[in-house]
């Protein structure tokens, strides 16, 4: 047990369990921390981050990241098929949950208006989204619904809704209390709140990369109870919860926790019971993550004796230079498709288009899901180079 930094969202607990040390190498211009504990806390066993980074950290790195935001980058438009899909069937449940068609719908972080639009086609006629990206609120406004810009605090000054939909949005909050009051202020005296996050208690069956969920941005780790007890101390009285599991792309499915709550006059205030269920789940996501850091790392080693250069600098990278042998490799260059990453330094070196990659000189892949999709990228681009790929991570034993 240690003292947290931060303490527990749900319970105010100030004592928890590291269940895993979670170290970045990240880019020179990033400004999130390199290192945090996740943490059980001793009190319910909710996990989350114990970053040291106060909000404001968080609110400069999404404000500074949100301008660069458009139809092509980003998840929650619509945009794509998954998407869509994911979309069109939370605008069904939430339907046939809502009686009513005329009062007010406000989706927060609404991206470029995909579930907006999927109300609209359920007969919703006032309906509202917020999102950072100046972007995504033109697109909004362009599909004819009411768009503004702004992040979690936006709403205020827009009025109260029948229904605040915020998905996805959560588990990127270090300060819930604020978020959660935020939201009540937006939601009327019997209307309904949704909020969907990622399942912590489904990370080990859906593991494609090692400690994926345990990245820079997703510092809390709900599970079905510690979503509905931070619902309910913050004076939302649950309708309808539940665990699903949607595809983010093929062979991407991404568990996550959903409730459905209305306001109620008055806080829930239960004593905290220890979820040890939720916490074995998480422990046994680590068991895995780490194994499987393993099996990369064995693939790695073999590559180091030369010059190499890695393609793909997201969140796996930053994780295999800090718990592999690629942390000694001699790096050349990295390679990015990404603009608003090429030209920022990492360890020194430069990213770069993957056009100009160096000739000769070894490509790892830093992925394990697109790997093959990379390598014939990179084929395409007419590279002759040898090609290391990382594989795809072992199915749950
Ligand atoms: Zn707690």
């Amino acid at each position: 047990m240690k003292p947290l930094l931060r303490a527990c969202p749900i319970c105010r607990g100030d004592r928890g369990e590291v269940l895993h040390t979670q170290q970045f190498d990240l880019p020179d211009d990033d400004p999130l921390p390199r290192e945090y504990d996740v943490v059980a806390c001793a009190t319910c066993g909710f996990a989350f981050a114990d970053t040291p980074a106060p909000q404001s950290t968080y609110d400069a790195y999404y404000a500074a990241r949100s301008k660069y935001e458009d139809r092509t980058v980003g998840t929650g438009g619509g945009d794509n098929p998954f998407d869509r899909d994911r979309l069109e069937s939370l605008a069904g449940f939430l339907a046939a949950h809502v009686p009513w068609r005329d009062r007010p719908v406000l989706d927060l972080g609404c991206a470029n208006g995909g579930l907006l639009q999927g109300l609209s086609r359920h007969g919703f006629t006032r309906l509202v989204g917020v999102d950072p990206s100046p972007g995504c609120a033109a697109n909004v406004r362009a599909l004819g619904f009411d768009g503004h810009v702004g992040g979690l605090f936006a709403g205020a000054g827009l009025g109260r809704f029948g229904l605040v939909s915020l998905t996805h949005v959560l588990e990127h909050v270090r300060d819930l209390d604020a978020a959660t009051g935020a939201l009540r202020s937006l939601v009327d005296d019997d209307g309904l709140l949704y909020v969907e996050t990622p399942d912590a208690a489904g990370y080990a069956g859906c593991l494609r990369a090692p400690f994926q969920d345990f990245n820079t941005e997703h510092i809390n780790h709900f599970t079905r109870r510690s979503l509905e007890g931070l619902l309910g101390a913050a004076g939302f009285a649950p309708v309808a919860s539940g665990e699903k599991v949607f595809d983010a792309a093929p062979d991407v499915p991404i568990p996550a926790v959903f409730t459905l709550a209305r306001r109620v006059a008055s806080p829930s205030v239960a004593a905290p019971a220890y979820d040890q269920a939720a916490v074995d789940r998480v422990r046994e996501y680590v068991a895995r993550s780490s194994a499987e850091l393993r099996r990369i790392d064995a693939l790695i080693a073999p590559h180091l004796d030369g010059p190499i250069q890695v393609w793909g600098t997201g969140q796996l990278l930053f994780k295999l230079l800090h718990d592999t042998s690629l942390g000694r490799a001699r790096v050349v260059a990295w390679l990015d498709n990404n603009p608003k990453l090429q030209g920022s330094m990492l360890r020194g070196v430069r990213v770069l288009r993957p056009a100009d990659a160096v000739p000769g000189v070894p490509i790892l892949i830093a992925s394990t899901l697109h790997g093959p999709a990379i390598a014939a990228a990179a084929r395409a681009l007419g590279l002759d180079n040898p090609i290391i790929q990382l594989g795809a991570a072992a199915p749950r034993g």
